[in-house]
């Protein structure tokens, strides 16, 4: 099958926006070599990545042979970056190619990351190194395969190119596959240039994407706001039941679709730590593990402001006051909402049914125990579920001090034990460890091992280590034998000394 006819486009973006963006070519790459295709997200999308040949997919996902259908874009968008606003961003290094329909039906975006400068590039060079696009693979499949919304990698591609960063690395394509990359920074961008016009078609376009059911009712902006906030507050709420850090929220990173975007200095927290922050750029903790929720409202209220006008059209100022109150009470509704998604996901991993007035202080308690005791968060959470089961000896060698947890364990079970009244004990007790085994992961991307498969893969073009991982991270709820150091928390000395780095 030839690369030129490899996917079904149908690019509304394209169609349906001039004005938001900027046709761009990829730039071409010396000496592709195909280095990681995802064949059940190609089955997908529709596309036989099987029957493709090597040169032909290395073509492909280079962007050498640019496919028929697609029509490469630069989308303009604009952020707060770390607090401070830039009116200008856009694909430095991304190309919208174009958007598929997908086999259920769904409109993804497929785009290239790493394909060269355009015109947003600023002082850039607009590539990408193997590294931190083999990265993006490992993280974003292990979010998948956890179940929480985020883009994912088609493919990586080596380019046969070096990139300049600290040192000389080998350059890489990623193509990326997203609900879309609409973004908070796009609305941004067009409030920062007072264009409420392209605001509005901006608005129209993603109601239709994302949120049909509000095409046409006259409150839609704010409905539009509200229904992102839900999304946010779910998606957040995974994040922090997993132990993820994102590492730069920027309303650049944050979609409209409520998936994760963006895999740069994200990272998983080890032993328990709110506090806890891998980036080598965030000198202030504002991306801090337990900061998160806090950021996704801030960006909230960063989009709520570009929808205003949209919500309040004309002079009538009681008409414009109250628009501004209803979107501070979405804004401020969030919180509530974010708690909500995350109590139940807690309740799910405390093996808990039935919701009770204790459940929070519960919780709390559980983490403000994991923080005390510098128990890896992960492991502590999955040998919860062993406690569920009967054996507690696992848990507690997590702690610093073993018998620090008899007392929460004692409220834990009386806990479980009111729930099962009625049932027969053994039973209760292995229904509750398989569901707690399904809500809390054995297995996470840890920072020691996917720094050693991408060091593998980028200095010695060795795949092999990469490959064992990634297929670890799609099955992070199996203790399977010979997975254990992939489920190790790394020595406290190497988790104390990890940076992650963007834009790399
Ligand atoms: P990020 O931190 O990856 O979200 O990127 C923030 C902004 O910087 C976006 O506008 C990117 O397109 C741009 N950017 C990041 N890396 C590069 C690069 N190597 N060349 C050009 N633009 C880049
Ligand atoms: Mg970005």
């Amino acid at each position: 099958m030839p690369a030129a006819s490899a996917f079904a486009f149908d690019n509304s973006y394209a169609r349906e926006l001039p004005g938001f963006f900027v046709a761009w070519p990829p730039a071409p790459a010396p000496a592709p070599k195909l280095l990681f295709v995802n064949h059940a997200l190609a089955d997908e999308l529709g596309l036989d990545a099987a029957a493709l040949a090597a040169d032909d997919a290395a073509a492909l996902f280079a962007g050498n042979r640019v496919p028929e259908g697609a029509q490469p874009i630069a989308q303009a968008y604009a952020g707060h970056q770390f607090g401070g606003f830039s009116p200008q961003l856009g694909d430095g290094r991304a190309l919208l190619l174009g958007e598929v329909i997908d086999r259920r039906g769904r409109r993804r975006d497929i785009a290239f990351k790493g394909s060269g400068r355009t015109p947003f590039s600023r002082g850039g060079d607009g590539k990408a190194a193997v590294g931190p696009m083999l990265r993006e693979v490992l993280v974003g499949e292990a979010m998948h395969a956890l179940g929480i919304p985020t883009t994912r990698a088609l493919a990586v591609v080596a380019t046969g190119e070096p990139v300049v960063r600290d040192r000389v690395l080998p350059g890489a394509v990623l193509t990326r596959v997203a609900a879309s990359h609409l973004r908070v920074g796009t609305f941004q961008f067009f409030a920062a240039r007072g264009d409420v016009e392209a605001l509005r078609r901006l608005a129209d376009y993603t109601i239709a994407r994302h949120d049909p059911a509000l095409a046409g009712t006259p409150d839609a902006p704010l409905a539009l706001l509200e229904a992102v906030a839900r999304r946010q507050a779910s998606l957040l709420a995974q994040w922090m039941n997993v132990g993820f850090i994102h590492g730069v929220m920027n309303t650049d990173n944050m979609t409209i679709s409520g998936e994760t975007i963006d895999y740069g200095p994200c990272a998983f927290v080890e032993a328990h730590d709110p506090q806890a922050v891998f980036s080598s750029i965030d000198h202030g903790g504002r991306y801090a593990f337990g900061n998160q929720p806090h950021i996704a409202r801030w960006n909230l209220a960063r989009l709520a402001e570009t929808l205003l006008p949209l919500a309040a059209d004309g002079d009538d100022e009681a008409a414009v006051q109250r628009v501004v109150a209803r979107a501070t009470g979405l804004i401020d509704a969030f919180p509530a909402w974010f708690d909500a998604e995350w109590r139940r996901g807690q309740r799910a991993k405390l093996g808990l049914l039935r919701e009770d007035a204790g459940d929070a202080a519960l919780a709390d308690d559980w983490l403000a125990l994991l923080h005390a005791q510098r128990a890896d968060f992960t492991l502590a959470w999955r040998r919860l579920a062993d406690a569920g089961a009967g054996d507690e000896a696992p848990l507690r060698a997590l702690m610093a001090e073993p018998a620090a947890a008899d007392g929460w364990l004692a409220r834990w079970r009386a806990r479980c034990t009111a729930e099962d009244a009625g049932r027969q004990a053994d039973a209760a007790r292995r229904d509750r460890a398989l569901r707690m085994r399904r809500a809390s992961p054995w297995i996470i991307p840890r920072n020691h091992r996917v720094e050693e498969a991408l060091a593998a893969a980028s200095e010695h073009g060795d795949l092999a280590p990469f490959e064992a991982l990634l297929a670890a991270l799609r099955e992070p709820f199996d203790e399977v034998p010979g997975r254990a150091r992939f489920a190790e928390p790394a020595p406290a000395e190497v988790t104390a000394g990890y940076r992650t780095f963007c834009g790399t």
